[in-house]
């Protein structure tokens, strides 16, 4: 299988390869999946993103964890072959791609684990890498009545995936992101070896692939923290004026303890226009509810902001009840009165609300169209004046689809997993979701994103991207700043020869990592 795999990669390139040595290359591993390869790789040299092709050498269906071990000893054997997990391919910019190499299709692998569990009393849930967030939510709730407690606002992305950046919703103020609310994983190393680490066994190999790009290894299992599902949410959106009064606000719903605040907390700038995407339209959560601008003050500047509030209860609770705790909680808050909008939906169906999105966007053509977003973590010292400069300024007219902003606590992330955030307790993630038609404008939207990381860095803004991308490897080493020596030392230990993740354009495949 060795010298099979080394023939292949010395003697041709990857796009010359023919059909029959794959086949060879599969037989010879081994594997109780499948190898694709030729023009069968389709889905593996796309992503959401839309911005980067790049052609693997075959894409691998695994049935398991032993064959995922087996394709990364394999390619361990080889001078310069990478491995790339692929989980939905929603990343951005290339970075489930494997240029050359092998890409494995994680969604092969989804119904291997779904196993609850409690210890001393807590609910957890062990569920494969490659399975979807909306598969783990429907299965948990309907067989269980439980739930992971921290989201994604999209779920059909992978388990694995979310973890190795972070997965963030407007639950992670309370619970942190998805990468603190795992207590074990089963990951593949970059030497091929399958090892369990927790807090407790392993504890550099799990801290370090929490976060960790993929550069580590592939999770093939992780083990999930649960909750009581609730039934119902009122799912409440409101209107601002004042970007001051916008964060006051939302940074003092995310300081309270469980009880005194919402369950579920973000927030959106849009544009003061009647632009259906862009401006007031977007804000209603019902085609009942009507946006007045006559409630705007003429004051008003060119964009407006929406804090959008989420409260879970039971079918049990009655009417009262909740409207009573709901006017509690609104009463301290300083929005706009007559522009509120509620809803009441069931618990799944508030956490699969993008899927509506999905296939609205879907049926007029923008969901498969590029998507050059930008997802930041600023420090709430900096952020009045990102406000200033690019909301209201660069992107005063919007970005063709939502733009994020809401706060999250430091404390209730560990500092000992891979993610790297800005300095303080209280930070902002920004996220600029594009949606827009291919052509030339998709360049002019990356330059603008360039610009306006350039402008943070110019200014000196206190800021992280989230999902980052980067091309050079003092990029990499500023993004990760004074994290990076850890962070080569773990990719030394996990990873010494580079095969992992290739996309993510961090380290070099060799044979000896370089610091
Ligand atoms: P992929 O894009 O397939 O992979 C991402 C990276 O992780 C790659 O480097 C890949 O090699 C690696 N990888 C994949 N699987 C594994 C694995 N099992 N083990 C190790 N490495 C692996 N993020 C948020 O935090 N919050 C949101 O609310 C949110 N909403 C989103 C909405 C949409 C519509 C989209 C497109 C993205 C959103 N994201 C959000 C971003 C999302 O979390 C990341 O893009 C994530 O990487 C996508 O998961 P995926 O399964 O598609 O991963």
């Amino acid at each position: 299988m060795i010298a099979c795999l080394g023939r292949i990669v010395q003697d041709t390139d990857a796009d010359s390869i023919p059909d029959d040595d794959v086949s060879t290359l599969s037989e010879s591993l081994d594997l109780q999946g499948t190898i694709e390869s030729g023009g069968i790789t389709g889905v593996a040299d796309k992503d959401f993103g839309g911005l980067y092709s790049v052609k693997p050498l075959a894409l691998i269906k695994p049935s398991g964890t032993e064959d995922i071990a087996r394709v990364v000893k394999a390619a361990s054997q080889t001078s310069h072959l990478t491995v790339a997990a692929r989980g939905n391919g929603h990343s951005i910019n290339g970075q489930a791609m494997a240029d050359g190499g092998l890409v494995i299709d994680m969604r092969s692998t989804e119904e291997n684990h779904f196993k609850p569990l409690t210890i001393d009393g807590s609910h957890y849930i062990d569920v494969s890498g490659g399975a979807l967030w909306e598969d783990v939510l429907r299965r948990c709730v309907s067989m269980f009545r439980l739930a992971p407690r921290s989201w994604t606002d999209y779920l059909s992305l992978t388990v694995g995936g979310t973890l190795s950046n972070a997965g963030v919703s407007g639950q992670a103020f309370r619970f942190g992101p998805q990468t603190s609310n795992v207590t074990e994983l089963e990951v593949v190393t970059g030497k091929g070896e399958i090892t369990v680490c927790s807090e407790t066994q392993n504890s550099e190999l799990f801290f370090g692939a929490l976060g960790g790009l993929g550069q580590l290894g592939i999770i093939t299992r992780a083990r999930v923290k649960l909750q009581q599902a609730p039934d119902m949410v009122r799912w409440i959106r409101l209107v601002y004026t004042e970007f001051e009064e916008f964060t006051r606000d939302a940074e003092f719903l995310v300081t309270q303890e469980e009880g005194e605040s919402f369950d579920y907390v973000e927030g959106f700038v849009f544009s003061n226009s009647d632009d259906p995407i862009n401006g007031w339209p977007s804000v209603p959560l019902d085609p009942d509810h009507e946006f007045n601008p006559a409630h705007i003050p003429q004051t008003a500047s060119s964009v407006l902001y929406c804090l959008e509030v989420a409260l879970h209860y039971r079918n049990s609770d009655r009417p009262s009840t909740v409207d009573t705790a709901v006017s509690r909680l609104l009463e301290r808050l300083g929005f706009i009165q007559l522009l509120k909008f509620q809803l009441n939906v069931s618990y799944v169906e508030f956490l699969l609300r993008v899927k509506q999105v999905e296939e609205h966007a879907k049926a007029n053509g923008n969901w498969d169209s590029p998507h050059p977003w930008l997802n930041i973590f600023i420090s709430k010292s900096s952020i009045v004046d990102f406000d200033r400069t690019v909301f209201r300024k660069m992107l005063k007219d919007g970005v063709g689809g939502p733009m994020l902003i809401y706060p999250l606590l430091r404390s209730k992330w560990d500092s000992r997993t891979s993610v790297v955030l800005p300095e303080g307790e209280i930070f902002y993630i920004v996220a600029l979701l594009r949606f827009v038609p291919k052509g030339p404008t998709v360049e002019k939207l990356v330059a603008q994103n360039h610009e306006i990381i350039k402008w943070c860095n110019k200014e000196g803004l206190d800021f992280k991207l989230y999902l980052p991308h980067y091309q050079s490897k003092e990029d990499w080493k500023r993004h990760f700043g004074n994290q990076w020596t850890r962070f080569v030392e773990r990719k030394t230990s996990f990873d010494p020869m580079a095969i992992l993740a290739p996309g993510q354009k961090i380290f070099k495949r060799t044979h000896i990592i370089k610091p």
